[in-house]
């Protein structure tokens, strides 16, 4: 079967995914790698959601969780700096991608501040067009959005990335039955707001570092 690389960039920690595939194999096939939100009871309430320690004994079940505000910054750093790293060291022969769009701005979830525009280095659309581009077979799956128009929009416009044209972001909205959800701007956009990011860069190089060491870890394993 290969190897198995399941990222999942919905705002909830990925517990029935990461659990499920904890193993306590020196090799396994699939790797899991949650990009989420934690916080004293936020759901789902997980051992397994906070930053994954360097020391784990389960260096194939990774975690990043993202503080309040997460921005495309925020989400292109740890995406760069720890994601793409951990690709290169497990090389999957596979991807699945979980396209969880409850982190974009506007979410009734209101935690993070994500945008969609493919140019935008850390958007929703930006981390699936640079899955795309790794030229491994992928599997992209829905997830969380709980504001409809917005939900729709998104996995309408990730699935334009992902066919290789992306749609331009001031299409119209197309005249449906829905359409009136779709006001004010009745168009494809969806656009980050001003919010504050809480993920300093003191926060992020702290992931980044344990990543680094995470992804020499994997590399060494998936080498013997
Ligand atoms: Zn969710």
């Amino acid at each position: 079967m290969g190897r198995q690389m399941y990222i999942d960039l919905d705002l909830h920690f990925s517990d029935g995914v990461s659990e499920a595939f904890m193993t306590a194999s020196k090799s396994p096939s699939v790797l899991t790698l949650s990009i989420h939100h934690a916080a004293p009871g936020f759901y789902p309430t997980s051992p397994h959601a906070a930053l994954t320690p360097v020391d784990t004994p389960n260096p194939f079940n990774l975690a990043i969780p993202l503080l309040e505000g997460a921005s495309n910054d925020s989400l292109h750093y740890v995406w760069k700096n720890c994601v793409v790293p951990v690709k290169d060291a497990f090389s999957p022969d596979f991807v699945v991608l979980q396209c969880g769009v409850d982190g974009l701005a506007g979410d009734p979830c209101a935690v993070w501040n994500l945008g969609l525009d493919v140019s935008s280095a850390g958007s929703l659309g930006n981390v699936v067009g640079d899955v795309i581009n790794w030229g491994v077979p992928t599997l992209l799956l829905g997830g969380g959005g709980y504001d409809s128009p917005n939900a729709a929009r998104a996995w309408a416009y990730l699935t334009s990335v992902a066919c290789g044209s992306p749609l331009a972001l001031d299409t119209s909205i197309p005249e449906h039955s829905a359409f009136p959800q779709y006001a004010p701007s009745f168009m494809l956009e969806v656009l980050p707001g001003n919010r504050l990011d809480l993920n300093t860069p003191e926060y992020l190089t702290t992931i980044e570092n344990n990543f680094n060491e995470l992804a020499a870890r994997i590399k060494a394993l998936c080498n013997t």
